[in-house]
C-alpha cells in the first residue's frame, strides 16, 4: 500500500474514532496555550492540567508573568519536571512577548521558534490551536512511535518525521493528525503494550502483524 493511500485509511480510522478534537492542554488563550505546551515536554497533559490552574490563577496574563519572581514559578511549576528550564523559559518568553509584540501572542513559525523554550512542536500547537493554522504538524512521542509503527515514516529526527507526514497528510489535517494520534496513542497504540489485537488500524500495520 503506498504510503498517501495508507495515510488516507488512517485519517479515516482516526476521525471515526476521534470525531470531535480533543482539547489535551486546559487553556483560556494563546498565551496559556503556549505555557501548557511548553511545560508538557517530558511530561504528560494530566501533570500540566493539574498545575496550570494555581499557575493561572496567580499569573492571569503575559503581562504578569512577565513580572514573575523565578523562584515562584519554580515552585508552581515543580511538578511537571526540568521546572528550572521551564520557569526560565516562560519568564523569558514573557517578557519578549510584552516588550517586542505588545504582549500579543505571535502567529508566525518564524517568530515563536525564536521564543526561549518554543520548538517547532510548540510553535505548531501553539498555531494550530490559537489561530487555526496548519503551518506544520507537531510531532510528540506519540505521533512519531504511532507513525514509524504504522510504516508510514522512518524512524528519525521529529523534524524528519513532520516533514515525511507532511508529504502524504493533506495540509488541512495536520492540526487534527496530531491531537487525534495523542487520543490513539493514549487509547489503543501505547508505547509499552500497544492493544495490536484489537486495533481498528491492524490490518495494514506492519508492526501489529509481527507482534500478534
Ligand atoms: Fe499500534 Fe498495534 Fe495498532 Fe499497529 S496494530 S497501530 S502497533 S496498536
Amino acid at each position: 500500500m503506498r504510503k498517501k493511500e495508507k495515510a488516507q485509511y488512517v485519517l479515516n480510522i482516526l476521525g471515526k474514532l476521534y470525531p470531535k478534537l480533543q482539547v489535551h492542554l486546559i487553556h483560556k488563550t494563546a498565551w496559556e496555550l503556549l505555557v501548557a505546551t511548553v511545560l508538557s515536554a517530558q511530561c504528560t497533559d494530566a501533570r500540566v492540567n493539574q498545575v496550570t490552574p494555581a499557575l493561572f490563577a496567580k499569573y492571569p496574563d503575559v503581562f504578569a508573568m512577565s513580572k514573575a519572581d523565578v523562584r515562584d514559578l519554580e515552585e508552581l511549576m515543580h511538578s511537571t519536571g526540568f521546572y528550572k528550564n521551564k520557569s526560565k523559559n516562560i519568564l523569558s518568553t514573557a517578557n519578549i512577548i510584552v516588550d517586542k509584540f505588545a504582549g500579543q501572542i505571535p502567529s508566525s513559525m518564524d517568530e515563536l521558534v525564536k521564543l526561549d523554550g518554543v520548538a517547532r512542536k510548540t510553535a505548531n500547537v501553539v498555531l494550530w490551536g490559537a489561530f487555526g493554522i496548519n503551518a506544520g504538524l507537531a510531532v510528540d512521542t506519540h505521533v512519531a512511535r504511532i507513525s514509524v509503527r504504522l510504516g508510514l515514516c522512518k524512524d528519525g529526527s521529529p523534524e524528519e518525521i513532520e516533514s515525511a507526514l507532511c508529504k502524504i497528510f493533506p495540509q488541512k489535517e495536520w492540526g487534527g493528525v496530531n491531537h487525534r494520534m495523542v487520543s490513539f496513542g493514549r487509547d489503543h497504540c501505547m508505547a509499552r503494550n500497544p492493544a495490536c489485537s484489537t486495533c481498528p488500524m491492524f490490518e495494514f500495520c506492519p508492526t501489529g502483524k509481527k507482534k500478534v
